[in-house]
């Protein structure tokens, strides 16, 4: 936001933040403005880009990766922050940060009392972060934080969410083909054209993070989420590194949750203020479907063709009948539920000019 534009204050302004530029105020109350000048210059500088960093157990990644961030950020020439957010972890990953920390005034660290899982960590770093820009990556190595200025780029152009994309993925095939499949479905299923839902490093503008509301799993679906809030959303190319040390913190399973998190993401978005049009439509099909089948029976029994008795199909039209009602009745409940809930329902502003 310039000085010039008329402001509005965000709904998740900096609590600490600066009072608002003077530019506005009487020209001739000088001695009042360049107080105020000060006032700002005194005020601790908020960084341009945080980057998040969430981890559990990642020991014997971290100082190198602290090496390799310090060394890819100081090229950049820009104020940052490294906030490293450790997920309960039971190894020395806590030691290691706070030793680094003496060596490096960037560092800040948030430690969980438990390991509550990705999602949260980005969340508290999400809340925590100040940069304009947040960047996030995981802790163990596989992404390379020379990437972060590309992503930087394409937010200076103009993108919202970047996110990066592991055209070339080193990780075993067990997880790159199912991952490949569900990220097909996603993209498919939201219309969001990336190929790479679940990259760790991605590049978000402040007003994304602030917004989107990250938990459960649903750290997957933030470039989900956040186009449905009417950001801009994006991808960059980025090389991608087999995993040094440690292990996936992640089996199998998480295809599985994966798919229901993509359901609650759909329907938390698309569906959130209209679940009748969701419930609805199917239900209504169900109950005519239902209705022309077995009225279809009931003339043929009327004309004494057949007995009801020796027609299985007959069953079948009265489930959907049944089906299709409770279909429209779960519909209207939820139409009830959102209707209660519709004073928090929030809209995105982007600008309120006046
Ligand atoms: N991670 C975390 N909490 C968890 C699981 C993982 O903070 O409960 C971190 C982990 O330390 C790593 C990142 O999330 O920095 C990605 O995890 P992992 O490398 O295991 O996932 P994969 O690369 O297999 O997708
Ligand atoms: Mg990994």
């Amino acid at each position: 936001m310039t000085d010039q534009t008329p402001e509005f204050p965000e709904p998740q302004q900096r609590p600490e933040a600066p009072p608002a530029p003077a530019q506005q105020q009487n020209q001739q109350r000088r001695p009042q403005q360049q107080r105020t000048q000060q006032h700002r210059d005194n005020q601790p500088q908020w960084p341009d880009l945080s980057v998040v960093i969430p981890l559990y157990n990642e020991e014997e990644s971290l100082k190198e990766l602290h090496a390799q961030l310090r060394a890819a950020l100081s090229r950049m020439n820009i104020r940052y922050e490294l906030l490293f957010i450790d997920d309960g972890s039971t190894d020395r990953s806590f030691q290691v940060l706070r030793d680094l920390k003496r060596t490096d005034k960037h560092i800040k660290i948030v430690r969980f009392r438990r390991n509550y899982g990705k999602s949260a960590a980005l969340s508290v770093g999400f809340e925590k972060a100040q940069g304009n820009i947040v960047v996030t990556l995981d802790a163990d190595l596989q992404d390379d934080p020379a990437e972060i200025p590309s992503l930087k780029k394409r937010i200076d152009d103009g993108l919202d969410l970047v996110s990066g994309w592991k055209k070339k993925r080193k990780d075993p095939i067990s997880k790159t083909i199912p991952s490949r499949f569900f990220n097909f479905v996603t993209a498919r299923l939201t219309g969001i054209r990336i190929h790479d839902f679940n990259c760790g490093l991605k590049a978000y503008r402040r007003e994304v993070v602030k917004t989107v509301k990250v938990y459960g799993e649903l750290h997957r679906y933030v470039p989900v989420l956040a186009h449905w809030e009417g950001f801009k959303v994006g991808e960059v190319v980025v090389q991608h590194r087999a995993r040094r040390f440690g292990k996936s913190k992640y089996g199998i399973g998480r295809f599985w949750r994966g798919f229901l998190d993509l359901l609650t993401a759909l329907f938390t978005t698309r569906y959130l203020r209209r679940p009748l049009h969701l419930f609805g439509v199917w239900g209504l099909v169900a109950v005519t479907a239902g209705v022309l089948i077995d009225g279809w029976l009931a003339i043929e029994w009327y004309l004494g063709r057949t007995s009801l008795s020796n027609r299985p199909l007959f069953l079948g039209g009265i489930l959907l009948i049944i089906v299709g009602i409770q279909f429209i009745s779960i519909g209207l409940l939820g139409e009830m539920i959102s209707k209660t809930r519709a004073a928090e329902t929030e809209y995105q502003i982007r600008d309120f000019i006046k």
